[in-house]
């Protein structure tokens, strides 16, 4: 099996919010531009157990990237007991909170991508406010409240260079489908006229900074 096969093999059995055809998008899109911007610098927003981070992470290998995969590992909202997505197995039994910390490190040792992508642990806009390195590519997957959105979008969308790329997860148009904020940001890096809209899959889409 080519490495390529092996790793989206893996990650379709990672935990994690990544469906497999808007994870297969994840690595055609980054793969693409990393055919044509070689030894990037990539960060996603957001990793929970790393299911994303091994799409990325398998793209960003074969372009002698980087990625960067950020997230302080609390889990959001919809994470905490008594929500939707709760998963008692990864609550730290030291102090009752999440950790998806060892999980993301475990699935990133199994994928054999620790030369590649890296854990970058913290609160994000803490994290962007010290991070100077400008970004080919940004994947927006973390909090989707209205304010930690918008919080991500202000902190990480300056930092994607021209001709980079920029991901958003969770975009729903109609509002039935779910949470605005994604959307919101989505449409603010569209109708700001930097950024064009390149592809879709489900609810994930592809902008190219253009100024
Ligand atoms: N990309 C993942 C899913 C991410 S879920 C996958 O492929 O499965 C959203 C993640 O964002 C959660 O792990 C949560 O801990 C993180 N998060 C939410 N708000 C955050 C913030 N302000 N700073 C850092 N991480 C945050
Ligand atoms: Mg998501």
């Amino acid at each position: 099996m080519s490495r390529r096969d092996e790793l989206l093999a893996y990650a379709e059995s990672v935990k994690g919010f990544m469906p497999r055809d808007e994870g297969l998008a994840l690595y055609e899109w980054s793969h693409a531009h990393g055919d044509r911007a070689h030894r990037g610098t990539w960060l996603e927003v957001g990793a929970w157990c790393g299911k994303s981070a091994v799409y990325l992470g398998a793209a960003a290998e074969a372009s002698s990237s980087v990625l960067y995969s950020l997230d302080h590992h609390h889990g959001s909202e919809e994470n905490q007991v008594g929500w939707e997505h709760f998963d008692p197995t990864l609550v730290d039994p030291v102090d009752g909170r999440l950790n998806t910390l060892p999980t993301w490190q475990r699935t990133i040792a199994d994928a054999q991508l620790e030369a590649t992508v890296f854990a970058l642990v913290g609160p994000s806009t803490q994290v962007a406010a010290h991070f100077a390195q400008p970004l080919d590519v940004l994947f927006i997957d973390g909090g989707h409240g209205h304010d930690v959105a918008w919080a991500d979008y202000e902190a990480w969308v300056p930092k994607v260079v021209v001709g980079g790329l920029l991901l958003i997860h969770d975009v729903f148009p109609n509002p039935e489908d779910g949470g605005r904020p994604p959307y919101e940001i989505f449409r603010a890096a569209l109708d700001g006229g930097d950024f064009i809209e390149r592809a879709e899959q489900g609810s994930l889409r592809a902008l190219t900074r253009v100024a």
